[in-house]
């Protein structure tokens, strides 16, 4: 690669190898490094270095993976991509949710305000919301910005979503984007989590699931890569 200068290293991350599947048949053939247990694909792509990684599910791997990626790769700033469950009712499966912040749901935010890091939710890069907000336009594709909140469960209860709905008013609900924003937000780095909706959140959340995942998934790749090149 001697003599080609990158514009930007951008990271994309990813939970499931089913998030990331559309987003590596279209870099094509990737120099795969393996650091910490996570497998880093490295694709040029329009004169920018993209590195793609699937985390696993939940705050821990992605957290883990965001850190490996920042120490390792430095990349001027990350998008977290892939499905996550509705959670406001203008927002139907499919559509995409932008993060404006984003924080767990599933933790005394006390913790996380009182003691370092001394923030508990976590601003995304504005720059990054109006990228993304821009591509779904020219796709066509229907886009919300709003609050994503993660917990460590896949919610498909409606039960349970209500009393997050009341505790947070979020438009999505994930399970790993507040670590992404997290561990961007000590290393500050630029972020952003860009989720196509594969379900509602509730009592038929699993099957929606089953029955969007691929979908949604191919859907938001073609738009996080998109956005790479206007970054
Ligand atoms: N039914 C699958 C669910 C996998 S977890 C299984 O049991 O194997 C769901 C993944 O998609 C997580 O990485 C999470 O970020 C996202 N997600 C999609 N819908 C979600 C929901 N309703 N609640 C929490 N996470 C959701």
């Amino acid at each position: 690669m001697k003599g080609l200068i990158f514009t930007n290293t951008i990271a994309l991350i990813g939970a499931m190898p089913s998030e990331l599947a559309d987003i590596r048949t279209l870099l094509g053939k990737a120099e795969i490094k393996r650091i910490s247990g996570f497998d880093f694909y490295i694709n040029t792509y329009k004169n920018n270095a993209i590195i793609n990684a699937c985390c696993g599910i939940a705050k821990v791997n992605a957290a883990l993976c965001t850190q490996v990626m920042i120490d390792n790769f430095h990349p001027e700033c990350v998008i977290n991509t892939g499905v996550a469950g509705g959670m406001n009712s203008s927002v139907k499966v499919c559509d995409i949710v932008i993060s404006t912040e984003v924080l767990p749901h599933d933790l005394d935010l006390h913790f996380l305000n009182d003691y370092p890091p001394y923030c508990g939710i976590f601003k995304a890069d504005e720059k990054l919301i109006e990228t993304a907000e821009k591509i779904c336009g020219d796709f066509g594709v229907n886009c919300f910005r709003g609050r994503i909140v993660s917990g460590e469960a896949f919610v498909s209860d409606s039960a349970l979503k209500a009393s997050i709905q009341a505790n947070f008013d979020p438009y999505a609900v994930d399970m790993e984007s507040a670590a992404v924003g997290h561990a961007c937000y000590l290393n500050e780095t630029p972020y952003v989590s860009v989720r196509c909706i594969s379900d509602n959140a509730d009592d038929e959340g699993a099957m929606s699931f089953d029955e969007f995942e691929k979908i949604a998934a191919k859907r938001v790749a073609e738009i996080v890569l998109k956005m790479t090149e206007e970054i």
